[in-house]
């Protein structure tokens, strides 16, 4: 479903290389975990497969469902079923969280030719979708993630994501500042749309949260490149060990 092929990317406008040659792929029904220590690049291969213009792929290739994506914007990567979550989810001021949902379910649906929801519709899959996360309608009415606590940003997070059930999932340190009964719950909602034809890339630091999703695969991330694969026991490696020995063993 995604291929990452010897990527090579850069800040823009500057000559500072932060991706050096990352491989990855990820095949439908996975759940891909990439873990790496800070600084690695993590955040940014978030925002490059988003389609930021802040960074420029300067070699290499990733494709999505075989096309190469580098060329759409970040809505038309969207619209190909592409979800990032972000580490820091952005505060929109003045939009009800309700209405960026609404927006966003029928910019899709008008990507696929559909129609737009009726509101009774959109309004009965909020409320469940909702529920689940333990979001309440009074947070719904609230501007999105303005004010809200990081738990908060990242239930919504999730609820867009349950909502717009896209194909590949990229969720950046969704675990990061969440209490475990958060996590609980998060997890639990990126658990639920496991299916044989979607995939879930979870980027995190710890491995608390791969306890709660347990992926099929982990890749560590070092320096801008994939140093090292396995399966999820490379994860409680790395929790037990540390970073610094596996990279090091890597690099050898
Ligand atoms: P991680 O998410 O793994 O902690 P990041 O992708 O946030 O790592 O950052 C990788 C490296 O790139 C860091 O050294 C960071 O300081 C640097 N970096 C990322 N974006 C920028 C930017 N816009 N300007 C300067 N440095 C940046
Ligand atoms: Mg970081
Ligand atoms: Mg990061």
């Amino acid at each position: 479903m995604l291929e990452i092929k010897d990527l090579h990317a850069k800040i823009a406008d500057t000559d500072t290389e932060i991706i050096k040659g990352l491989s990855l792929t990820v095949k439908a029904g996975e759940v891909a975990a990439i873990m790496g220590p800070n600084g690695s690049g993590k955040s940014t291969l978030s925002y490059i497969l988003a389609g930021r213009d802040d960074y420029e792929v300067t070699s290499g290739d990733i494709l999505f469902n075989g096309e190469s994506i580098l060329e759409m914007d970040p809505s038309e990567r969207a619209a190909a079923g592409l979800f990032l979550a972000f580490q820091y989810p952005m505060e929109i001021p003045g939009v009800a969280t309700m209405q960026f949902l609404k927006v966003a379910m029928n910019e899709q649906r008008k990507a696929r030719g559909e129609e737009e929801l009726k509101t009774p519709d959109f309004i009965k899959l909020v409320r469940e979708a909702a529920g689940d996360l333990d979001i309440s309608m009074d947070m719904l009415k609230r501007p999105l993630n303005v004010g809200f606590s990081g738990g908060e940003k990242k239930r919504a997070e999730i609820l867009q994501m349950k909502l717009l059930a896209p194909q590949l999932c990229v969720l950046d340190e969704t675990d990061s500042g969440l209490d475990i009964d958060a996590l609980k719950i998060v997890s639990d909602g990126v658990n639920s749309l496991r299916s044989p034809d979607r995939a879930t890339i979870v980027i995190t630091h710890y491995q608390r949260l791969l306890d709660y999703i347990v992926p099929d695969s982990v890749h560590v991330l070092s320096k801008g490149k994939i140093v090292k694969t396995g399966d999820k026991e490379l994860a409680k490696e790395l929790e037990a060990n540390g970073y610094t020995d596996i990279i090091a063993e890597a690099a050898a």
